[in-house]
């Protein structure tokens, strides 16, 4: 696999530290509110790239922290009225149930800020000792000055910081230069505290990844990943504290996913202009907003719109319209001898298998492997369509399309099976199609209005009735 690594700037052969064997680190949310869209586009994506690499048959272990203790829960806690516990667990179990919707498979593991307390404390202190850090009045803070390569992944240097910022401005913060960022925060009234030798107060926002990489995979990793918006200043100060501490390089492999972008601006809470996957949900399901984001390449800008989500809906649907089809032919041409797979469908689906794997191997291009994946549907519906359907052949296709889309964790067995029509609608079903066959059509139409009342749609194939949810 070639992977496009924010570090070099280029695309680059992926080579696992150990052979075998990938570590990934993904930086989670700050559990404070519900998930948008622009949140949910790295779940996705980064999940598309652990369940790649583990079908090229690697022993993948994906990390991926919760920030439970940050300022924007407290302010939320403050608005609330109750503890910051109350505020994350409410979010923490939103996330899950967002993500899940969403096809996302949890971590290996997840860890909490406010669970790695002590590794943190201990990593500030070998930052201290090392010269890398300082004691303020407020807080701990790193010394950028003190760490020469500060700047390399993003390409920000020191002195344009320090002009972005307003140079060297009153802030409230006792740090000794802008760039310089807080490593403990010491409590202030009403906040919560955890003790140190600093005396009470919480971690900063980069440290808690710093150590969780180290805690969780060990000092050097293969893959860190997140939005974009995140490689400044979140992952340069990541950077700066493990290598500093650790005199290792922290990851190998650094890869971001763009922005989604409503009318060319960024989503994002600040700037009030998103959409949550809560809401979306209501409108639209997980596999279509799934298949939405995967619809473009990860490190490309997505726009979002409903016309768009709706056009993403359409595809997804020409996916699930191909399953159906080739399992009720399939169902209805059980008992039929079972023939060989015929030589021109094995090369048709090696082919589409063969693109789709090209195309993740790629620096984890989805919309191609979207591509690859319409070729087999297109396949699969012109042998479905034939007078005699070749049932070996459509098995086998079904299986390829199956496994592919896994891969994309894009769930389209449950048109096979979980949701299947209950034996009432079957029920009418067949007394529907025995009124047609008596040629009672006043009858017949009578009982698909019923069928169609109960939230299920007929569609009328030379093969028989199909019935599947409106
Ligand atoms: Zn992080």
């Amino acid at each position: 696999m070639r992977i496009f690594n924010t570090l070099t700037r280029q695309k680059e052969d992926f080579v696992p530290l150990v052979a075998g064997r990938v570590s990934i680190y993904c930086c989670g949310p700050t559990v404070y509110d519900y998930i948008h869209l622009g949140n949910a586009r790295p779940l996705v994506v980064f999940d598309v790239l652990r369940r790649h690499l583990e079908s090229c048959g690697l022993d993948v272990r994906f990390v991926q922290n919760v920030t439970d203790i940050e300022d924007k829960i407290i302010r939320r806690a403050e608005e609330e009225g109750v503890g910051h516990e109350v505020i994350t667990a409410r979010y923490h179990a939103a996330y899950h149930e967002d993500a899940a919707a969403l096809g996302v498979r949890l971590p290996d593991s997840e860890p909490r800020a406010t669970a790695a307390i002590p590794g943190i404390i201990s990593m500030i202190e070998r930052l201290i000792e090392a010269g890398h850090a300082y004691v303020a009045g407020d807080g701990v803070y790193y010394s950028t000055a003190s760490f020469p390569d500060y700047g390399r992944l993003s390409g920000y240097d020191l002195e344009r910081l320090e002009e972005d910022s307003g140079g060297r401005q009153v802030s409230s913060e006792q740090k000794r230069e802008p760039a310089d960022f807080a490593l403990w925060k010491l409590q202030k009234p009403g906040e919560p505290g955890w003790p140190s030798p600093w005396g009470s107060g919480r971690p900063g926002w980069h440290i808690e990844c710093s150590a969780m990489v180290l805690s969780e995979l060990g000092a050097t990793i293969d893959i860190h990943c997140g939005g974009q918006d995140l490689i400044f200043p979140h992952h340069e100060n990541e950077i700066a504290q493990s290598v500093a501490a650790n005199a290792e390089p922290l990851a190998r492999y650094w890869m971001h996913n763009g922005y989604v972008n409503v009318d060319q601006a960024k989503m994002s809470k600040s700037l009030g202009n998103f959409f949550t996957v809560r809401d979306l949900l209501e409108r639209f399901s997980g596999m279509e907003l799934r298949f939405f984001i995967l619809s473009g390449h990860y490190r490309s800008p997505i726009n979002f719109s409903t016309e768009l989500l709706e056009a993403a809906a359409h595809g997804w649907e020409r996916i699930t319209t191909c399953v159906r089809n080739v399992n009720f032919v399939l169902a209805r041409e059980a008992g039929v001898a079972e023939a060989a797979v015929s030589a021109a469908s094995r090369e048709v689906f090696a082919a589409a298998r063969g693109a789709f794997t090209a195309a993740l191997d790629d620096d984890l291009n989805t919309a191609d492997a979207l591509a690859a994946v319409f070729d087999l549907v297109r396949e699969l519906n012109s042998l479905a369509a034939r007078p005699v359907p070749p049932a070996a052949d459509l098995a086998a296709g079904l299986e390829t399309l199956l496994e592919l889309l896994a891969i994309l964790g894009l769930d389209a067995e449950e048109e096979k099976t979980g949701s299947g029509p209950p034996q009432e609608i079957l029920d009418l079903l067949e007394a529907r199609q025995a009124a047609r066959a008596a040629r009672n059509w006043a009858e017949a139409d009578r009982l698909r209005d019923m069928i169609t009342a109960a939230g299920w749609k007929i569609e009328d194939t030379p093969r028989g009735a199909q019935v599947y949810r409106a």
